[in-house]
């Protein structure tokens, strides 16, 4: 699927909730669904870097997005039914969700990994996801044909060293995505993971300090992979673990 390019319109009136929507690749996805006529429900903790997002996507003359300040290290369900509940309210529906936000914790040996880093990743990355995805199936179920998207990484399709907490929530996406593929499978709803690649972006610069950004992909270059899993194109894909590089 190399140089994938969708129509200008390809998102037009859909409905895309994109976590983690204020840094690296999940802004970029933000700015790139707007861009393609989507209406971006942007999730992060940070309200002024949310309402920083928002400025730029109205600037930008794109549909007009909403957001909702959530840190997803908060492990109450009542936080995640309320996310559903306001979709709910001002949208009545879910075309797509983008599980994009992620907490890298710390590289070391599971022998002496942090208890709390640990808890707190698998919180962010498993738990949460869990708890956005229960609640917002039944609005995903309203959309005509909506895209679920578990965002993963190498680290979880082939376990490494080190990697602890981050590669082991990683392989739990992936695990959650393939149940939801199987339970959803008669439905309209269409579930996947990707694998966006080493792409230039603080997470990746926090795990490779020593590592040159200059010569890694940015958020924009993987976008085409991103898109195609929203947009019509992939409506008959189901439970694949995707790779964002074979878009490149
Ligand atoms: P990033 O630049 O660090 O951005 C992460 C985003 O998630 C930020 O918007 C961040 O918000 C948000 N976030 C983190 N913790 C949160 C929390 N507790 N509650 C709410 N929002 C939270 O990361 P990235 O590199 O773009 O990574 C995006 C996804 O791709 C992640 O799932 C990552 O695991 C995956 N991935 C990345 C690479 C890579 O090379 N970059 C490779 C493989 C997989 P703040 O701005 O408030 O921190």
């Amino acid at each position: 699927m190399q140089n994938y390019q969708p129509a200008t319109d390809s998102l037009k009136d859909k409905v895309i909730l994109v976590t983690g929507a204020t840094d690296g690749i999940g802004k970029e996805a933000a700015l790139d669904y707007a861009k393609h006529g989507a209406t971006v429900v942007l999730l992060s903790r940070d309200t002024r870097k949310l309402e920083k997002v928002y400025d730029e996507i109205e600037a930008l003359g794109y549909p007009k997005p909403a957001f909702l300040p959530v840190n997803l290290q908060d492990n109450n369900p009542e936080t995640y039914q309320k996310v559903a509940h306001v979709i709910e309210d001002e949208f009545g529906r879910l075309d797509g969700l983008l599980h994009n936000a992620g907490d890298l914790g710390l590289l070391s040996p599971i022998e002496h990994f942090d208890e709390e880093t640990w808890f707190r990743v698998m919180q962010v990355n498993v738990n949460a996801e869990f708890l956005l995805t229960k609640y917002c199936i039944p609005l995903l179920k309203k959309a005509n044909n909506a895209s679920l998207v578990f965002t993963s990484s190498g680290v979880g399709r082939k376990g490494r060293a080190y990697w602890g907490a981050y590669a082991v929530s990683k392989f739990a996406n992936e695990g959650m995505m393939q149940v939801l593929a199987d339970e959803l499978e008669n439905t309209s709803i269409r579930v996947n993971s990707l694998n966006p690649g080493a792409t230039r972006t603080k997470m990746r610069a926090n795990a490779y300090p020593g590592e040159n950004p200059e010569t890694l992909p940015t958020p924009q270059d993987i976008m085409p992979a991103y898109l195609w899993l929203m947009d019509e194109a992939s409506t008959d894909v189901n439970g694949q673990a995707i790779n964002a590089r074979d878009f490149i």
